[in-house]
């Protein structure tokens, strides 16, 4: 009878043997993107002990939205350019990379809005005209700020409304185009969207400051904010020089299906007909992408999914550098920003001069949003040129010389980005969100649009990155734990 059972644990065991191996005849997770949450992703499943993770890249980089470009003789971010983290409560990781690394970031001095801001026809408005909108400005947000503590006491209830509400509920509605400058600097300038579509009370107070503290740091380095993802990557990633060379990272994968249809078991093909089989998918790319059909999915992800994925928003920002034979703008302290003021909102409004991060370099770059970007990524650079150099004439004259180049992102009609960071909508409940990060089946949801509160920024997506590794961690011990529980309990 002994024999018996010896003979019959031995069964089991071999059973259990091929079990693994089978299962390790394919990767773990499959994680699909290399921006900054699928590295940290990565980086937490791998140190969690699970090594055999594949990343799938679209491009031939790592670091997505995170992305520096050459321009005029100098290295610029065509992504995220602003830091958080140097004086607030809780620690920035990133900023903690960046401070090793010796990244050479600059602090954003906005304080000078009050005497940079020109009207449309030229010349600069008066100072107590400008305080006056800032005053409504802030006005505005102490308001929101109160409202916002009032709807998050209300415990069981997930009410909320509009920033544009909440300026109409204060009495004090921008009307006039120099409020709408200020305005749309304060608020599209950040969400990339306007306070008529954006939720008060997952916008004010704003996280990222009372986590980070108020001070932000533009980086401008030649290595690129992109350094920090690779320092990252390093930690876990084999490199040779400054390139991953990882044979788990493979690049130029465009993923087009995701197939969760058997139980345990997820298939993934590429464009360029490749099939990768795990246990587990990670799905990184950006919120646009996956409200696009660039992806899809066997089965069809569940109606309170693809809910959940169409209703949230994902904004779009860009910055049009411009390059000049020589500077024409004041520069020094309290110049880094100037301002302009035109009927259309957000129309060429805000400008910065990078003479303090390239000196000499001659570069001046502006920011535009929403459908003025879309507007603008749809025509010619030289277009876009003529409209910058006319705006330019009105505040400094005629006398200036013509950029000489121009650089113009296009996130939006990009497939792989469609867009540039998420905003919380109005109506957009905290469960749908649960629903935008929650998994189906062993296809798992990670991306700076899953984050809660730093939604929108690299810091958004390094945080959600290791949650979403947590939570794949939890379903790979508890598929595993079974197959040992029938082993201990033979033995
Ligand atoms: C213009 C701009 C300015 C910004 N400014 C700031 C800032 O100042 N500060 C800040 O903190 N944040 C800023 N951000 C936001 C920040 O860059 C993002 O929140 C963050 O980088 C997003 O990381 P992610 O991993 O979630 O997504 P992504 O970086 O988009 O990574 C997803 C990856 O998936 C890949 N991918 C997409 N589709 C597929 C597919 N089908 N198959 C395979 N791979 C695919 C993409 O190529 C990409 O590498 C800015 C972003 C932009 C664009």
């Amino acid at each position: 009878m002994k024999g018996e059972a010896m003979k019959f644990h031995l069964l089991i065991f071999m059973v259990f043997l091929v079990t693994l191996a089978s299962a390790a005849s394919f990767p773990s997770v499959i994680i699909v993107g290399a921006g900054m949450s699928g590295i940290s992703a990565a980086k937490n499943l791998h140190d969690e002990g699970i090594k055999d993770f594949i990343i799938l890249e679209a491009t031939d980089r790592i670091g997505g939205r995170i992305h520096k470009t050459e321009f005029g003789g100098h290295v610029v971010e065509k992504g995220a350019n602003w830091l958080h983290g140097a004086e607030g409560p809780l620690k920035n990781p990133m900023y903690e990379i960046a401070k090793q690394i010796k990244l050479k970031s600059f602090y954003s001095d906005f304080s000078n809005v009050s005497y940079n801001t020109y009207k449309q026809e030229g010349g600069l408005y008066s100072k107590e005209e400008v305080d006056a909108a800032l005053d409504m400005a802030e006005s505005n947000e102490d308001y929101a700020e109160k409202i916002s503590e009032r709807f998050n006491a209300e415990k069981g209830k997930d009410d909320d409304m509009s920033l544009l509400a909440g300026e109409r509920l204060n009495k004090r509605e921008p009307k006039t185009p120099l409020e709408k400058m200020i305005d749309f600097y304060s608020f599209d300038g950040e969400q990339a969207e306007a306070p008529r579509v954006t939720s008060l009370k997952h916008i004010i107070p704003r996280p990222e400051f009372s986590l980070f503290g108020e001070g932000e740091y533009f980086v401008a380095d030649s290595r690129g904010f992109e350094s920090i993802v690779h320092e990252i990557a390093k930690t876990y990633l084999t490199y040779t020089n400054d390139t991953v060379n990882d044979p788990r990272v493979i690049f130029k994968q465009v993923v087009k299906e995701v197939d969760y249809s058997k139980s345990g078991i997820v298939t993934i093909k590429t464009e360029d007909g490749k099939v990768y089989t795990g246990q587990a998918v990670i799905l990184s790319p950006s919120i646009g992408v996956l409200q696009s059909d660039l992806i899809s999915f066997k089965p069809e992800l569940p109606f309170w999914k693809r809910r959940a994925i169409n209703e949230f928003s994902i904004g779009i920002y860009t910055k049009i550098f411009l390059k000049f034979p020589k500077k024409f703008w004041p520069t020094g302290k309290g110049n880094e920003f100037f301002f302009y003021v035109h009927e259309r909102r957000g129309y060429y409004a805000i400008w910065q001069q990078l003479e303090m991060e390239y000196p000499g370099a001659n570069i001046l770059f502006v920011t535009v949003t929403d459908d003025e970007s879309k507007r603008i990524e749809a025509q010619p650079d030289e277009k876009t040129k003529a409209e910058a150099m006319e705006v330019l004439r009105k505040i400094f004259g005629d006398d200036i010389p013509d950029a000489t180049d121009i650089m113009i992102p296009r996130w939006y009609s990009d497939r792989l980005y469609r867009g540039t960071f998420t905003n919380w909508p109005v109506g957009y409940t905290t469960e749908k969100h649960n629903n935008l990060k929650a998994p189906v089946e062993n296809v798992f949801f990670t991306g700076e649009h899953t984050h809660a509160e730093l939604f929108g920024y690299a810091d958004g997506a390094y945080y959600a990155g290791a949650s979403t590794a947590n939570e794949v961690n939890k379903l790979l011990k508890k598929k595993m734990s079974p197959r040992l529980g029938s082993l201990y309990w033979w033995m």
